[in-house]
């Protein structure tokens, strides 16, 4: 298993720069989720790992091995690195068996260990009593996990996996989702994992990093990124977070300040660094709740009630920001709807830190 270290890689198709000086350190053993949205270049970064293509600029190590500059390139045949696509790519016409034996028939690995690695591959995915099936007869995640074996068997210092289960359906997903957990447990393989759902980085990752337009934003555990995203593209696009704007006061050493959102007094989280002026803040629908008597809280129109099983999740336009749109869960039972003005209270919330510029 290995480190694996990007240092501001970039990578331009044409005039488009996919990959902007991205830069991050994966530890060995880690898993490591990159999330973003579709076209972000998720998959042009995982090309560069695995030396499909030459980078522009920056530099790719693979433990203290250089793998990739402006002018080396090591082909990825000589990277050891493990790759499992969301289409699994076996080949039909072979067993199970077959399909997680070639790569080590294409490298020279003679029986009887070839026969040894292969069915203790099998036997980490489960799979030992299929290995004479055709993968035509296995269910979607049983042929994922033959993609797993596969490239876990020929021993890869890291394991790049590409949506690796967005072919699933949703119960197969929270199944093999489970799987991947218990799987990285065992082998403490360090893996990269792309993908666009975040329910699926947040349950899997050790971090998460997440991109934008060819850039790295954050690079955090699922809690920090929820918690104190560093930016308000990853406060909006992590668990749904709004952004309003604030007066805040300059934080003490324990990282809180009190600050005004429209007028309403509230208590904040914050960097101990943060200083006083106008700031934007980050709150998530557990920070909000409708005001109980003798309560303040900053009046909504409501605009949405959906019942969602023990509680709505409402939809509501500040009165004094009509363009501002709130969400939060209401246990029920809740008597209020479209049109009704409610108070809404802001238990916490977590300053943004100020944009630096780049
Ligand atoms: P998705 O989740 O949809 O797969 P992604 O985050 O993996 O998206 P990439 O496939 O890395 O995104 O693509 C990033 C950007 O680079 C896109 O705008 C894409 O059109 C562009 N791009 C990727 N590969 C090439 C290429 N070979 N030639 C030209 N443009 C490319």
């Amino acid at each position: 298993m290995a480190r694996l270290t990007i240092d501001r890689v970039s990578k331009t198709f044409g005039n488009y720069r996919a990959l902007d000086a991205v830069s991050m350190e994966v530890r060995d053993g880690e898993f490591l989720a990159v999330l973003g949205p579709s076209g972000c270049g998720k998959t042009t970064l995982l090309r560069q790992i695995a030396g499909f293509d030459q980078i522009d600029d920056g530099e790719i190590r693979i433990g203290d091995t250089v793998v990739s500059d402006a002018r080396r390139h090591v082909p990825p045949e000589h990277r050891r690195v493990g790759i499992v696509f969301q289409s699994y790519a076996l080949w039909p016409h072979m067993s199970v068996f077959d399909n997680v034996a070639y790569g080590l028939k294409v490298a020279g690995v003679k029986d009887p260990e070839r026969t040894r690695r292969v069915k203790e591959a099998l036997a980490l995915v489960g799979l030992e009593a299929f290995a004479e099936c055709r993968p035509g007869l296995l269910s979607g995640g049983q042929r994922q996990r033959v993609a797993l074996a596969r490239c876990l068997v020929t021993e890869p210092s890291l394991v790049l996996l590409d949506e690796p289960l967005a072919n699933l359906d949703v119960h197969l997903r929270a199944a093999m989702e489970d799987e991947f957990a218990r799987f990285h447990e065992r082998t403490a393989t360090t893996m990269i994992y792309i993908t666009h759902d975040q329910a699926e980085a947040m349950a899997l990752a050790d971090r998460i990093a997440v991109m934008d337009r060819g850039r790295l934003l954050q690079i955090a555990t699922p809690s920090d990124l929820f918690r104190q995203p560093a930016n308000e593209t990853v406060a909006r696009f992590i668990g749904e977070g709004m952004v309003l704007p604030a007066e805040v006061g300059a934080a003490d050493s324990e990282g809180r300040c009190q600050g005004r959102i429209y007028g309403l007094e509230v208590s904040l989280r914050a960097s101990p660094l943060q200083k006083a002026g106008h700031a934007k803040v980050c709150l998530r629908a557990r920070d909000l709740a409708i005001a109980g008597p003798g309560q303040t809280g900053l009046s909504a129109h409501i605009v949405r009630t959906v019942y969602q099983g023990g509680f709505f999740r409402l939809e509501a336009s500040l009165v004094r920001a009509p363009d501002v749109t709130v969400h939060l869960a209401v246990p029920e039972p809740f008597h209020h709807g479209p049109g009704d003005v409610v108070d809404i209270v802001v238990n916490d919330g977590w300053v943004l830190p100020a944009p630096t510029e780049s």
